[in-house]
């Protein structure tokens, strides 16, 4: 077995702290990765605190990971030591049904192992994630990393990227299309990167004025402030698609009626308590809601590859390991500009 230090919740009401665990020896398609940085998700946060349910403890949190390849399995093809590599969301899945065989493994039937408070395949090992020096992963769900953008802010990209990149592509979203943001945080601020190098005509709608500046920056062509009624009444009947990345609960109604007739909002933040819908409003203008889950192996490489092509990272504040309890404090204030990453080193 390998020894590994991490950071853990013991329970749902605990911060986290220093926790030594192990990670399996190497299979024949094992890679073992020094983690360098991990990117820190809201998902993170409704999962040590147990707000979706089903949370195993103790939980190291952590699925956007990159690092270096420091041993390889014997019949490892893919990488080799030295390698860049990155980690996601997901670290195995059934590889047999129907989505896993389109590579579209995040929609596995079967079973979808996530990369921490999650079953392995064996559907008894609990998978434990980023917030760790080294993770060992099979190399079908391994990322390659360019080494030509800024490592601190590839990270992100293994979740808060997919996630946005995957439906703007699903849905074809580009030149000719307005797109609304709905919550500027870490998917928030690349899907406004996203959208924009797409050809969309892009805005945010934030519930912080104090981010309009930043919204611009980004490459969004407009804003609009939630809490505004004469904006929003204002924007009524005028998206085509909205990605609402909100993670907690609010008026979902009132971003619906800001699409056009046929238009769609794609949710992909997940609030721990169910939203209201009032259906009306859907039907009034053959509305779509939708739903969206990261992406899969093939089509994170295909995001990453796009990335290092246009030079794309997320904005980053790299933070010591000790100091994740106060990063999950502002995260939630929406005090994140626009994504927390690790610096393992600090472990
Ligand atoms: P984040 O960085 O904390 O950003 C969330 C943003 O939502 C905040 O910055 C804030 O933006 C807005 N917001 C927060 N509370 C709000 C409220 N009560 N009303 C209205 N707006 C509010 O979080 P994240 O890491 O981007 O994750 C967002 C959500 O996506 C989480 O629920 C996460 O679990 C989920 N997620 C889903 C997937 C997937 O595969 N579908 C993958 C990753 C994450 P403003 O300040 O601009 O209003
Ligand atoms: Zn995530
Ligand atoms: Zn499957």
């Amino acid at each position: 077995m390998i020894n590994v230090r991490g950071y853990a919740a013991a329970n749902a009401k605990a911060l986290l702290g220093p926790f030594k665990f192990e990670r399996r020896e190497l299979r024949a398609h094992d890679v073992l990765i020094d983690i360098i940085y991990s990117g820190v998700c809201h998902s993170d946060i409704h999962m040590a605190r147990d707000e979706w349910g089903g949370s195993i403890y103790p939980l190291v949190p952590g699925h956007e990971i990159v690092g270096r390849v420091s041993r390889v399995g014997s019949d490892v093809k893919a990488f080799k030591v030295g390698d860049l590599a990155g980690v996601g969301v997901l670290v195995d899945s059934c590889r047999q049904c129907t989505s896993c065989k389109q590579g579209n493994e995040q929609y596995c039937e079967v079973h979808l192992v996530p990369t921490y408070s999650g079953l392995e395949m064996d559907m008894k090992t609990v998978t434990y994630g980023g917030y760790s020096t080294q993770i060992v992963t099979d190399e079908n769900y391994v990322l390659h990393i360019s080494d030509k953008l800024s490592l601190a802010g590839v990270a992100p990209l293994l979740c808060a990227g997919i996630t946005t990149y995957s439906p703007l592509r699903h849905w074809k979203v580009g030149k000719g299309h307005k797109v609304g943001v709905v919550g500027l945080g870490g998917l928030g601020h690349m899907a406004v990167k996203f959208a924009a190098s797409f050809g969309a005509e892009v805005t945010v709608l934030s519930t912080s004025d104090s981010k309009q500046n930043d919204a611009k920056k980004l490459g969004a062509h407009h804003f609009v402030n939630t809490k505004d009624d004469a904006a929003m009444k204002k924007a009524r009947n005028s998206f085509d698609f909205l990605l609402n990345t909100v993670s907690a609960p609010h008026n979902i109604n009132a971003l619906i009626s800001l699409l056009k007739v046929n238009g769609t909002m794609i949710m992909v933040g997940i609030s721990p308590e169910d939203l209201s819908l009032s259906v009306s409003g859907l039907i009034s203008k053959r509305k779509t809601i939708a739903g969206s889950m990261i992406g899969g192996l093939r089509e994170t490489q295909e995001m990453l590859d796009y990335c290092a092509d246009k030079n794309i990272v997320s904005d980053v504040e790299v933070i010591a390991m000790k100091d994740i309890n106060e990063a999950y404090e502002r995260m939630i204030k929406g005090d994140v500009r626009y994504r927390f990453v690790i610096d393992i080193a600090t472990l």
